[in-house]
Parts: C-alpha cells; structure tokens; sequence
C-alpha cells in the first residue's frame, strides 16, 4: 500500500495544545501561500475538548499562516515520517490577529529590541514522564532507569537534532520513568519554536513505540512535578551578552537586574499564563523543587527565579555562559505565552529602571516577615483561579496582552476550570495526565 506524505500547520494554543488542519504534502506551496482559514473559536478548545464558552461563537474566520523557517519533519524509522508547522494567527487581509499567542510574544521581543537594543536568548528546559517499560525501583539518575527504555532515548535525540533543535543533555530524572531534556540557548522567538518542537518531537518518537511522553505537571497526588524551566540571557544586538557585570552587587548585569525585577514583580498575575492549569499549582508547594514566592535565588532550586551556577574552571567564560532561569512553568503553558510573558514584564522593569531585586541565599520559608517585605518577597497564588484574579486585575497584564487576548486568554481558562467542577483532586490530576 502506498502512502501519501502528510502536513499539518498548527497552531500552539492557550493550553498549549498544537492543533491544526492537514492536508497532503502536494499542496504545500499552495497552502504557504494562502494560509489556511479557520474560526477564531477553535482557540477556545479546552485542553479537554469542551468548548464551554467563546467570544466569537460561530462567527468569524481567521488564518493560520505558517511560517516556513518552523518547518519540522520527524523522523520515525519505518513509520511514515511527521511534517508540520507552526503558524501565526491572522487577519484575512493578513495582518496579525490580536489573540495569536506567538504573535503577542514576537511583538514583546521586538519591543524589547527597538527600546532597549536588546535580545532576549533562552532555552526551555522539560521535564515528561515516559510511559515506556514498567518503572523500577529506585530510578532516579540511574543508568538502569535509561536502559530499560530501550531505543526510545535514541530515537529521540536523533530526532530532535535532525529537527534542528540541538539537544544538550538528557537524564533520567528524580521521579518514577521521569526524562529531563535540555537543549542549547536560541535567540527570540526561536527558543518557544524549539520547545514547541520538542514537545511534540518527544510525543511523536514516544507513540512510535507504542507509548506517550506525557508533560503533565504532576503525575499524581503529592508526586514529583514536571517542570518546564526557562534559561534565559541577555545580549546586545552584535552578540554581546549584558547579563554578567563583575563591577555590580552579585554581578549582575544592569540590564539583567532590571529585567528581572521586572518580572518578580508582576510574578503573582504572570504565574496565570506560565502555570496554566488548575493542577500547576499542585507543583508550586513547599520543598518540591518548584517555587513558592516571588524571589530570584542564588542557585535555588526552590526559587521562583535562580541565578544558576557559574564554571570558575580555566577557561570559562562567565560573561558568556551567565544566565538565570524562571521555574514558574510547566508544559501546560505555551511557550510562545511563556516568553511573551517574561518579555513584556521584563521590559517593563527596564523602561521603570527598577532596581536589581536582593538574590535571597537561605530557604524563603525560613525568612521571617520584615525580611520578606525587606526583599520584597510575596507569595505565589496557590490556585489558577486566584492567579487568573491577579492577572484580570493588572493594568500592566491588561496593557501587555490588549483586551482581545486577555479575554480570550481568560474565557478559555475559566472554561477549563468549569469542566473540572466537582472533581476531586484525584481526578482533575487524571484529566490532566490523559490530556498533556
Ligand atoms: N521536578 C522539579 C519541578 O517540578 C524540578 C527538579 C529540578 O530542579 O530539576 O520543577
Ligand atoms: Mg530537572
């Protein structure tokens, strides 16, 4: 029996789900050049299928336009190989359609670059869960717990740099059959492509071998957490990196203190776009590795911001390999709502000159009151439905998003949250698992 190739052009959306239309491979020129039309209430599917409510209803069409540089084909050994790629969101007359979370990121990124000459660099670094061969006992870092997966780790390395997205290290991570994978650095709006892509690389190569990579952010009750932790760095526009300044308190860069002030700051409401689902907030509880409050740490693991680790060996760079990493995420957010998130709070804290926040040393837990309001320290919200509160009720928030994706962005979660009325904490865990 013959095949036919087969492409896809998706859409990252507000539950970080890629959906899209297909259609064969010989149309391809046809559909870059057209886009492909579709209603803007596709955007309001929830994670779990419903459509409970819409701004738009029936009415409307947009277009979903790839963009060529996203293209991805997978590969996966006899079965025919996956092709898709991701689009933006459209006008018909092609200007940008203001609920398109790529395009609300790549518009906080161009920002960024005309009022500070600055470019944002980062990687997505992922925790998932492999469904693969039973877990054993004990397999935390362990070479056994990589073994018995077989091929899987292969395959998946294969496929992610034959896609272009330069993987870098991959370990079998603390919880039961649970993967880390990072990959290196890329510039703009190109780290959220890559993360979109690894996603889905990692789901495709999974379901070739008759399993899932699941990314939900907890597996079960009280379990290890599925992370998705943000690397980020800044540089000039000729490559020089601005995130290091041996000459300032804690060595950071004015810039980088700024920018990062920036988002601790507006922390409590962004956590609602980069913490997306009712159970993101079963992850961020007290000593769990995830963040409780609003501090940026010195190589803290349970900070909301780390200042991670640099190399003192001989020729090592600190001014190159600088970066901080934002651990408020996990994979039920978009990338493209992560980084625009963290691009427009960011900015913000540089257009304000706000001053580089104090990197706390000792565990946020144990800091008395007057050293957090010293610090400026809050707690993170502790529900999505409280987040998504502060996030309404930010005029920065409201300013950054515009009104068309901050009501969309809103009705979308408020819906996700109504299909899990009722639910006991096991079961909204569950749908969560069955669906990411
Ligand atoms: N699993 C932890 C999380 O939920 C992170 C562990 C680590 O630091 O790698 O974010
Ligand atoms: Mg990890």
């Amino acid at each position: 029996m013959k095949l036919a190739d087969f492409i896809m052009f998706c859409v990252s959306d507000y539950g970080g789900q890629m959906r899209g239309k297909g259609f064969p491979a010989w149309e391809l020129d046809k559909r870059l050049a057209s886009g492909i039309g579709i209603a803007p209430t596709a955007m309001m599917i929830t994670v779990f299928n419903d459509i409970v409510a819409s701004p738009w209803g029936s009415r409307g069409e947009i277009l979903m336009q790839a963009d060529p540089a996203t293209e991805t084909a997978i590969d996966r050994g006899d079965e025919p190989s996956e092709r898709f790629f991701i689009c933006d969101l459209t006008e018909l007359d092609g200007s940008p359609w203001d609920g398109c979370p790529r395009t609300w990121a790549r518009r906080g990124l161009e920002a960024l670059a005309a009022e500070t000459g600055l470019i944002l660099k980062s990687a997505f670094e992922h925790e998932f869960n492999y469904s693969g061969a039973e877990a054993i006992a004990g397999d935390g870092y362990l070479l056994d717990a990589m073994r018995v997966q077989g091929k899987f780790s292969h395959a998946l390395l294969h496929a992610l740099a034959s896609c272009g997205i330069e993987p870098e290290n991959y370990m079998p991570e603390y919880g039961s059959r649970q993967f880390e994978i990072t990959c290196r650095p890329a510039l703009g709006l190109a780290a959220a492509d890559r993360a979109v892509k690894l996603r889905e690389i990692a789901r495709s190569i999974a379901r070739a071998y008759g399993y899932r990579a699941c990314f939900a952010p907890v597996m079960e009750n009280g379990g290890v957490g599925n992370g998705v932790h943000l690397h980020y760095s800044l540089q000039t526009q000729d490559g020089t990196p601005v995130t290091y300044d041996a000459s300032r308190p804690h060595n950071i860069g004015e810039a980088m203190g700024q920018f990062t002030a920036g988002v601790l700051r507006d922390l409590p409401s962004l956590v609602a776009l980069t913490a997306a689902s009712a159970v993101s907030y079963e992850r961020m509880k007290p000593h769990r590795w995830s963040p409780t409050v609003t501090n940026l740490g010195l190589m803290d693991r349970e900070s909301a911001i780390r200042i991670c680790p640099i190399s003192g060996l001989p020729g090592s760079d600190p001014a190159k390999s600088a970066n901080f990493e934002y651990r408020c995420c996990d994979a039920a957010a978009s990338p493209y709502m992560v980084l625009g998130a963290v691009v427009w709070a960011g900015l913000q804290g540089i257009r304000d000159k706000l001053p580089a926040p104090e990197p706390t040393t000792a565990d946020p837990e144990t800091l008395s009151s007057e050293e957090r309001t010293r610090l400026g320290i809050r707690s993170l919200p502790h529900s999505l439905e409280a987040a998504l509160e502060n996030l309404e009720n930010s005029a920065r928030a409201q300013d950054w998003l515009g009104p068309v994706l901050m009501e969309a962005y809103r009705v979308h979660k408020q819906s996700e949250l109504k299909v899990l009325e009722g639910l006991s904490p096991d079961e909204r865990i569950a749908r969560y698992v069955s669906v990411y």
